[in-house]
Protein backbone atom coordinates (compact mmCIF):
# COMPACT_ATOMS: atom_id res chain seq x y z
CA UNK A 1 0.00 0.00 0.00
CA UNK A 2 3.13 2.45 0.77
CA UNK A 3 4.43 1.87 -2.52
CA UNK A 4 0.93 2.70 -4.34
CA UNK A 5 0.15 5.34 -2.51
CA UNK A 6 1.66 7.92 -4.96
CA UNK A 7 -0.85 6.42 -7.37
CA UNK A 8 -3.72 6.33 -5.46
CA UNK A 9 -6.34 9.67 -6.90
CA UNK A 10 -6.54 10.42 -2.93
CA UNK A 11 -4.50 10.91 -0.20
CA UNK A 12 -3.69 8.47 2.61
CA UNK A 13 -2.06 8.59 5.74
CA UNK A 14 -2.24 4.43 6.53
CA UNK A 15 -3.96 1.58 6.49
CA UNK A 16 -5.79 -0.45 8.88
CA UNK A 17 -6.09 -4.20 9.08
CA UNK A 18 -9.00 -5.69 10.29
CA UNK A 19 -10.10 -9.79 10.52
CA UNK A 20 -12.74 -10.96 8.05
CA UNK A 21 -14.03 -13.76 10.09
CA UNK A 22 -16.63 -12.27 12.22
CA UNK A 23 -16.64 -15.50 14.70
CA UNK A 24 -13.01 -14.29 15.51
CA UNK A 25 -14.05 -10.99 16.45
CA UNK A 26 -16.10 -12.08 19.30
CA UNK A 27 -13.13 -14.73 20.28
CA UNK A 28 -10.57 -11.81 20.72
CA UNK A 29 -12.97 -8.48 22.21
CA UNK A 30 -11.27 -5.64 23.22
CA UNK A 31 -8.52 -4.33 25.24
CA UNK A 32 -10.47 -1.32 26.63
CA UNK A 33 -11.65 0.31 23.30
CA UNK A 34 -9.15 -1.03 21.45
CA UNK A 35 -10.93 -4.04 18.83
CA UNK A 36 -7.97 -6.48 18.96
CA UNK A 37 -9.14 -7.77 15.31
CA UNK A 38 -8.47 -4.39 13.73
CA UNK A 39 -5.28 -2.65 13.69
CA UNK A 40 -4.13 0.88 12.03
CA UNK A 41 -0.27 1.11 10.65
CA UNK A 42 0.09 4.88 9.91
CA UNK A 43 2.74 5.32 7.16
CA UNK A 44 5.58 7.15 7.95
CA UNK A 45 5.30 10.78 6.81
CA UNK A 46 6.25 11.76 3.53
CA UNK A 47 9.60 13.91 3.82
CA UNK A 48 12.02 15.75 1.83
CA UNK A 49 15.14 18.24 2.27
CA UNK A 50 14.66 21.23 0.89
CA UNK A 51 16.44 25.17 1.20
CA UNK A 52 14.31 27.57 2.99
CA UNK A 53 14.74 30.62 1.54
CA UNK A 54 13.01 33.43 3.72
CA UNK A 55 10.99 33.89 6.46
CA UNK A 56 7.90 35.71 5.98
CA UNK A 57 5.56 37.00 8.34
CA UNK A 58 1.74 36.83 7.89
CA UNK A 59 -1.21 38.82 9.53
CA UNK A 60 -4.12 37.63 10.42
CA UNK A 61 -7.70 39.28 10.53
CA UNK A 62 -7.02 39.31 14.30
CA UNK A 63 -3.41 40.96 14.39
CA UNK A 64 -1.82 37.61 14.92
CA UNK A 65 1.89 37.73 13.30
CA UNK A 66 2.33 34.16 11.92
CA UNK A 67 5.67 33.49 10.63
CA UNK A 68 5.71 30.98 7.32
CA UNK A 69 8.99 29.40 5.38
CA UNK A 70 9.42 30.03 2.07
CA UNK A 71 10.99 27.18 0.62
CA UNK A 72 12.84 25.61 -2.68
CA UNK A 73 10.05 24.24 -4.36
CA UNK A 74 10.40 20.35 -3.56
CA UNK A 75 8.03 17.36 -4.65
CA UNK A 76 6.17 15.65 -1.89
CA UNK A 77 3.74 12.95 -2.56
CA UNK A 78 2.84 14.01 -5.51
CA UNK A 79 2.28 17.81 -4.36
CA UNK A 80 4.83 21.05 -4.83
CA UNK A 81 5.63 22.48 -1.76
CA UNK A 82 6.61 25.69 -1.38
CA UNK A 83 5.70 26.94 1.70
CA UNK A 84 5.47 25.57 5.38
CA UNK A 85 3.91 26.87 8.52
CA UNK A 86 6.48 28.15 11.23
CA UNK A 87 3.34 28.51 13.85
CA UNK A 88 5.25 31.25 16.38
CA UNK A 89 8.44 32.41 17.71
CA UNK A 90 8.77 29.58 19.82
CA UNK A 91 9.16 26.88 16.90
CA UNK A 92 11.48 29.25 15.46
CA UNK A 93 14.10 29.29 18.19
CA UNK A 94 13.24 25.84 19.34
CA UNK A 95 14.12 24.69 15.77
CA UNK A 96 16.69 27.29 15.56
CA UNK A 97 15.60 27.72 12.12
CA UNK A 98 16.96 30.44 10.25
CA UNK A 99 16.98 32.16 6.82
CA UNK A 100 18.82 29.69 3.93
CA UNK A 101 18.90 26.34 6.26
CA UNK A 102 18.48 23.06 4.99
CA UNK A 103 15.48 21.86 6.25
CA UNK A 104 13.41 18.57 6.30
CA UNK A 105 9.87 19.25 5.47
CA UNK A 106 7.17 16.55 5.93
CA UNK A 107 2.93 16.18 5.41
CA UNK A 108 1.80 14.14 7.35
CA UNK A 109 -2.43 13.37 6.81
CA UNK A 110 -2.17 15.61 4.34
CA UNK A 111 -2.02 18.75 6.64
CA UNK A 112 0.08 21.87 5.66
CA UNK A 113 3.54 21.06 5.49
CA UNK A 114 5.56 21.50 8.69
CA UNK A 115 9.54 21.95 8.82
CA UNK A 116 10.38 18.63 10.94
CA UNK A 117 14.46 20.25 11.99
CA UNK A 118 17.10 21.56 10.07
CA UNK A 119 20.23 20.15 8.64
CA UNK A 120 22.78 21.45 11.79
CA UNK A 121 26.13 21.91 9.18
CA UNK A 122 28.47 24.16 9.41
CA UNK A 123 27.02 26.47 7.79
CA UNK A 124 23.81 26.47 9.49
CA UNK A 125 25.56 28.28 12.02
CA UNK A 126 27.25 30.84 10.31
CA UNK A 127 23.72 32.00 9.21
CA UNK A 128 22.41 34.61 11.27
CA UNK A 129 19.49 33.68 14.13
CA UNK A 130 16.03 34.95 12.84
CA UNK A 131 14.58 37.94 15.10
CA UNK A 132 11.37 38.44 15.28
CA UNK A 133 9.95 41.57 14.20
CA UNK A 134 8.31 43.79 17.06
CA UNK A 135 6.68 45.73 14.20
CA UNK A 136 3.72 44.58 11.98
CA UNK A 137 4.75 44.30 8.56
CA UNK A 138 1.90 45.48 7.54
CA UNK A 139 1.34 48.75 8.91
CA UNK A 140 4.28 49.56 10.82
CA UNK A 141 2.32 49.09 14.44
CA UNK A 142 4.21 47.85 17.56
CA UNK A 143 3.31 44.30 17.42
CA UNK A 144 3.31 43.00 21.38
CA UNK A 145 3.34 39.37 22.44
CA UNK A 146 1.21 39.13 25.81
CA UNK A 147 2.52 36.90 29.03
CA UNK A 148 2.03 33.27 28.44
CA UNK A 149 1.43 33.90 25.26
CA UNK A 150 2.62 32.61 21.74
CA UNK A 151 1.23 34.47 19.10
CA UNK A 152 2.32 38.00 18.88
CA UNK A 153 -0.08 40.66 17.68
CA UNK A 154 -0.17 43.87 16.07
CA UNK A 155 -1.07 46.63 17.85
CA UNK A 156 -2.66 48.68 14.74
CA UNK A 157 -5.88 47.37 14.86
CA UNK A 158 -7.53 50.35 13.26
CA UNK A 159 -5.14 51.36 10.59
CA UNK A 160 -3.81 47.42 9.98
CA UNK A 161 -5.14 46.64 6.40
CA UNK A 162 -4.83 42.85 7.61
CA UNK A 163 -7.09 44.14 10.13
CA UNK A 164 -9.48 46.75 9.23
CA UNK A 165 -12.33 45.00 7.69
CA UNK A 166 -12.95 42.62 10.72
CA UNK A 167 -12.23 46.08 13.39
CA UNK A 168 -14.50 48.71 11.18
CA UNK A 169 -17.60 45.85 11.20
CA UNK A 170 -16.93 46.13 15.13
CA UNK A 171 -17.12 49.91 14.91
CA UNK A 172 -20.15 50.26 13.30
CA UNK A 173 -22.04 46.86 15.45
CA UNK A 174 -24.73 47.58 17.12
CA UNK A 175 -23.67 48.45 20.97
CA UNK A 176 -20.25 50.23 19.10
CA UNK A 177 -21.53 52.97 17.32
CA UNK A 178 -24.85 51.31 16.19
CA UNK A 179 -24.70 52.53 12.28
CA UNK A 180 -27.76 50.80 10.79
CA UNK A 181 -27.42 49.32 7.25
CA UNK A 182 -23.84 48.93 7.25
CA UNK A 183 -23.27 45.51 6.80
CA UNK A 184 -20.36 43.24 6.67
CA UNK A 185 -19.75 43.01 2.87
CA UNK A 186 -20.53 46.84 2.20
CA UNK A 187 -17.59 47.23 4.71
CA UNK A 188 -15.31 45.00 2.58
CA UNK A 189 -16.29 46.54 -0.46
CA UNK A 190 -15.75 50.07 0.63
CA UNK A 191 -12.54 49.03 2.23
CA UNK A 192 -11.94 47.29 -1.21
CA UNK A 193 -12.40 50.77 -2.70
CA UNK A 194 -10.62 52.79 -0.13
CA UNK A 195 -13.75 54.83 0.16
CA UNK A 196 -13.36 53.76 4.12
CA UNK A 197 -9.73 52.71 5.64
CA UNK A 198 -10.23 54.16 8.80
CA UNK A 199 -13.38 54.71 10.93
CA UNK A 200 -13.37 58.57 10.45
CA UNK A 201 -13.92 57.74 6.41
CA UNK A 202 -17.35 56.96 7.32
CA UNK A 203 -18.50 60.54 8.38
CA UNK A 204 -17.26 61.21 4.94
CA UNK A 205 -18.97 59.21 2.44
CA UNK A 206 -21.69 61.80 2.11
CA UNK A 207 -18.98 63.25 -0.28
CA UNK A 208 -18.89 60.15 -2.29
CA UNK A 209 -21.75 58.82 -2.98
CA UNK A 210 -21.36 58.40 -6.71
CA UNK A 211 -18.29 56.06 -5.64
CA UNK A 212 -19.96 54.07 -3.28
CA UNK A 213 -22.65 53.25 -6.38
CA UNK A 214 -19.67 52.53 -8.69
CA UNK A 215 -17.82 50.13 -5.94
CA UNK A 216 -21.10 48.20 -5.30
CA UNK A 217 -21.70 47.91 -8.97
CA UNK A 218 -18.32 46.66 -9.09
CA UNK A 219 -18.93 43.89 -6.79
CA UNK A 220 -22.36 42.71 -8.37
CA UNK A 221 -20.13 42.29 -11.75
CA UNK A 222 -17.38 40.82 -9.93
CA UNK A 223 -20.35 38.16 -8.36
CA UNK A 224 -21.72 37.30 -11.49
CA UNK A 225 -18.02 36.73 -13.18
CA UNK A 226 -17.34 34.54 -9.65
CA UNK A 227 -20.68 32.54 -9.72
CA UNK A 228 -19.49 31.87 -13.81
CA UNK A 229 -22.92 33.81 -15.41
CA UNK A 230 -22.25 36.15 -17.93
CA UNK A 231 -22.38 39.99 -17.39
CA UNK A 232 -25.88 41.16 -18.92
CA UNK A 233 -26.15 42.44 -22.27
CA UNK A 234 -25.09 45.93 -22.37
CA UNK A 235 -28.05 48.14 -21.70
CA UNK A 236 -27.01 51.83 -23.02
CA UNK A 237 -27.98 53.84 -19.42
CA UNK A 238 -27.45 51.11 -17.01
CA UNK A 239 -30.40 51.35 -14.20
CA UNK A 240 -29.43 52.08 -11.04
CA UNK A 241 -31.14 49.42 -8.88
CA UNK A 242 -33.43 51.70 -6.90
CA UNK A 243 -33.14 49.52 -3.67
CA UNK A 244 -29.69 50.32 -3.52
CA UNK A 245 -29.90 54.25 -3.97
CA UNK A 246 -32.41 53.63 -0.95
CA UNK A 247 -29.65 51.56 1.35
CA UNK A 248 -27.17 54.03 0.55
CA UNK A 249 -29.84 56.64 0.74
CA UNK A 250 -30.54 55.22 4.63
CA UNK A 251 -27.02 54.15 5.61
CA UNK A 252 -25.43 58.20 5.14
CA UNK A 253 -28.61 59.27 7.63
CA UNK A 254 -27.65 56.77 10.34
CA UNK A 255 -23.95 57.79 10.00
CA UNK A 256 -25.24 61.49 10.82
CA UNK A 257 -27.21 60.01 13.51
CA UNK A 258 -23.93 59.02 15.30
CA UNK A 259 -22.14 62.20 15.33
CA UNK A 260 -22.62 62.37 19.03
CA UNK A 261 -21.28 59.60 21.72
CA UNK A 262 -20.91 58.91 24.69
CA UNK A 263 -17.54 57.82 26.11
CA UNK A 264 -17.84 54.71 27.11
CA UNK A 265 -19.39 53.20 23.54
CA UNK A 266 -16.85 55.82 22.00
CA UNK A 267 -13.68 53.59 23.86
CA UNK A 268 -15.78 49.81 23.18
CA UNK A 269 -16.13 50.72 19.60
CA UNK A 270 -12.27 51.23 19.69
CA UNK A 271 -12.12 47.40 19.74
CA UNK A 272 -9.37 47.19 22.10
CA UNK A 273 -8.27 43.82 23.19
CA UNK A 274 -9.77 42.05 25.86
CA UNK A 275 -12.16 45.50 26.33
CA UNK A 276 -15.39 44.43 26.07
CA UNK A 277 -18.42 46.38 27.21
CA UNK A 278 -18.44 46.30 30.40
CA UNK A 279 -14.60 47.35 30.57
CA UNK A 280 -15.16 50.51 28.22
CA UNK A 281 -17.88 51.43 30.73
CA UNK A 282 -15.50 51.01 33.51
CA UNK A 283 -12.78 52.98 31.71
CA UNK A 284 -15.33 55.88 31.24
CA UNK A 285 -16.11 55.99 34.91
CA UNK A 286 -13.19 56.21 35.77
CA UNK A 287 -11.47 58.57 33.31
CA UNK A 288 -14.39 60.98 32.76
CA UNK A 289 -13.35 62.58 29.42
CA UNK A 290 -11.98 61.24 26.19
CA UNK A 291 -8.97 63.83 27.24
CA UNK A 292 -8.27 62.83 30.62
CA UNK A 293 -8.23 59.23 29.35
CA UNK A 294 -5.52 59.89 26.52
CA UNK A 295 -4.03 62.24 28.24
CA UNK A 296 -4.49 59.58 31.60
CA UNK A 297 -2.32 56.69 29.46
CA UNK A 298 0.98 59.00 28.94
CA UNK A 299 1.57 59.46 32.89
CA UNK A 300 4.42 57.54 34.05
CA UNK A 301 1.67 55.59 36.65
CA UNK A 302 -0.93 54.40 33.76
CA UNK A 303 -0.26 51.13 34.40
CA UNK A 304 -1.13 51.28 38.17
CA UNK A 305 -3.58 53.78 37.37
CA UNK A 306 -5.78 51.06 35.10
CA UNK A 307 -5.26 47.75 37.90
CA UNK A 308 -6.69 50.55 40.59
CA UNK A 309 -9.84 49.99 38.73
CA UNK A 310 -11.41 47.25 40.10
CA UNK A 311 -12.62 44.70 37.09
CA UNK A 312 -9.23 46.04 35.03
CA UNK A 313 -6.56 43.01 35.14
CA UNK A 314 -2.54 43.17 34.66
CA UNK A 315 -2.83 41.50 31.00
CA UNK A 316 -6.17 43.88 30.00
CA UNK A 317 -4.23 47.19 30.79
CA UNK A 318 -1.02 46.36 28.93
CA UNK A 319 -3.84 45.73 26.19
CA UNK A 320 -5.16 49.64 26.96
CA UNK A 321 -1.95 51.23 27.18
CA UNK A 322 -0.34 49.07 23.90
CA UNK A 323 -3.36 50.63 21.97
CA UNK A 324 -2.83 53.88 23.40
CA UNK A 325 0.84 53.92 23.19
CA UNK A 326 0.45 53.04 19.21
CA UNK A 327 0.73 56.44 17.49
CA UNK A 328 -1.47 55.15 14.40
CA UNK A 329 -4.11 54.71 16.60
CA UNK A 330 -4.10 57.83 18.59
CA UNK A 331 -4.21 59.70 14.89
CA UNK A 332 -7.38 57.46 14.02
CA UNK A 333 -8.70 58.83 17.32
CA UNK A 334 -7.89 62.07 16.44
CA UNK A 335 -9.10 62.22 12.77
CA UNK A 336 -12.65 60.44 14.42
CA UNK A 337 -13.12 63.52 16.43
CA UNK A 338 -12.91 66.25 13.94
CA UNK A 339 -16.45 64.19 12.73
CA UNK A 340 -17.48 62.72 16.06
CA UNK A 341 -18.46 64.65 19.86
CA UNK A 342 -17.78 62.05 22.90
CA UNK A 343 -19.93 63.09 25.23
CA UNK A 344 -18.22 63.31 29.21
CA UNK A 345 -18.96 59.58 31.33
CA UNK A 346 -22.52 60.64 32.40
CA UNK A 347 -22.81 59.20 36.37
CA UNK A 348 -26.12 56.96 36.68
CA UNK A 349 -29.26 58.42 37.95
CA UNK A 350 -28.93 58.57 41.55
CA UNK A 351 -32.94 57.65 41.80
CA UNK A 352 -32.44 54.34 40.33
CA UNK A 353 -33.17 51.55 42.83
CA UNK A 354 -30.09 50.14 42.56
CA UNK A 355 -27.87 52.78 42.83
CA UNK A 356 -25.05 52.73 44.89
CA UNK A 357 -25.99 49.19 46.29
CA UNK A 358 -23.54 46.41 46.07
CA UNK A 359 -24.65 43.27 44.02
CA UNK A 360 -23.23 39.90 43.00
CA UNK A 361 -24.30 37.79 39.96
CA UNK A 362 -23.94 33.89 40.28
CA UNK A 363 -25.16 30.91 38.56
CA UNK A 364 -26.84 31.42 34.84
CA UNK A 365 -28.54 34.02 33.58
CA UNK A 366 -31.34 33.48 30.68
CA UNK A 367 -32.17 36.84 29.19
CA UNK A 368 -28.80 38.72 29.31
CA UNK A 369 -25.29 37.65 29.30
CA UNK A 370 -22.79 38.31 32.62
CA UNK A 371 -21.30 40.92 30.98
CA UNK A 372 -24.27 42.78 29.89
CA UNK A 373 -26.06 42.26 33.29
CA UNK A 374 -22.73 43.91 34.83
CA UNK A 375 -22.85 46.81 32.48
CA UNK A 376 -26.79 47.29 33.09
CA UNK A 377 -25.91 47.09 36.97
CA UNK A 378 -22.95 49.48 36.35
CA UNK A 379 -24.96 51.74 34.31
CA UNK A 380 -27.88 52.04 36.89
CA UNK A 381 -25.02 53.24 39.32
CA UNK A 382 -24.62 49.69 41.26
CA UNK A 383 -21.63 48.25 42.43
CA UNK A 384 -20.90 44.92 40.94
CA UNK A 385 -18.76 42.61 42.96
CA UNK A 386 -17.42 38.88 42.48
CA UNK A 387 -17.91 37.95 46.08
CA UNK A 388 -20.60 37.62 48.41
CA UNK A 389 -20.03 39.65 52.00
CA UNK A 390 -22.01 41.37 54.41
CA UNK A 391 -21.44 44.62 52.31
CA UNK A 392 -23.70 43.01 49.44
CA UNK A 393 -26.89 44.29 48.88
CA UNK A 394 -28.20 42.04 46.28
CA UNK A 395 -27.31 38.69 45.17
CA UNK A 396 -28.56 37.82 41.67
CA UNK A 397 -28.94 33.98 41.69
CA UNK A 398 -29.54 32.16 38.67
CA UNK A 399 -30.40 28.20 38.08
CA UNK A 400 -27.27 26.15 39.07
CA UNK A 401 -25.83 29.09 41.84
CA UNK A 402 -23.43 27.27 44.12
CA UNK A 403 -21.89 28.52 47.18
CA UNK A 404 -21.83 32.11 46.43
CA UNK A 405 -25.64 31.65 47.13
CA UNK A 406 -24.94 29.73 50.13
CA UNK A 407 -23.14 32.44 51.76
CA UNK A 408 -25.98 34.61 50.81
CA UNK A 409 -28.38 32.80 52.79
CA UNK A 410 -25.71 32.45 55.72
CA UNK A 411 -25.51 36.13 55.70
CA UNK A 412 -28.83 36.93 55.32
CA UNK A 413 -28.13 39.16 51.98
CA UNK A 414 -31.35 39.44 49.91
CA UNK A 415 -31.62 37.58 46.72
CA UNK A 416 -33.19 38.06 43.85
CA UNK A 417 -34.31 35.52 40.98
CA UNK A 418 -33.36 36.97 37.21
CA UNK A 419 -36.93 38.18 37.02
CA UNK A 420 -36.95 39.98 40.35
CA UNK A 421 -34.18 42.02 39.53
CA UNK A 422 -34.74 42.91 36.45
CA UNK A 423 -38.96 44.07 37.92
CA UNK A 424 -36.31 46.11 40.26
CA UNK A 425 -34.28 48.08 37.92
CA UNK A 426 -37.37 48.74 35.79
CA UNK A 427 -37.54 45.92 33.03
CA UNK A 428 -34.31 47.04 31.67
ZN1 LIG B 1 -0.67 45.72 11.52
Amino acid sequence: MEDQRLFIPYDLDGVVYKLNDLKLHERLGFVGKDPRWAVAHKFAPLKAETTLKKIVIQVGRTGALTPVAELEPVTLGGVTVERASLHNEDEILRKDVREGDRVIVQRAGDVIPQIVSVVSDEAHYKRERFTFPDQCPECGSLAIREEDEAVCRCTGGLICPAQAVERLIHFVSRRAFDIEGFGDIWIAVFFKAKLVTEPADLFTLKEKTSAMEKALQDYRVALRAAKGKAAPAKAKSPKKPEGEMKSITNLLAAVEARRDISLERFIYALGIRHVGEATARLLAQHYHSLDALLSGMKEVLAPDDLTSIEGVGKVMAKDILGFFEEPHNRTVIAHLRNHVRVHDYVTPNAQSAVAGKTVVFTGKLEKMSRDEAKANAQALGAKVSSSVSKKTDYVIAGPEAGSKLKEAQELKVSILSEEDWLKLVGGQ
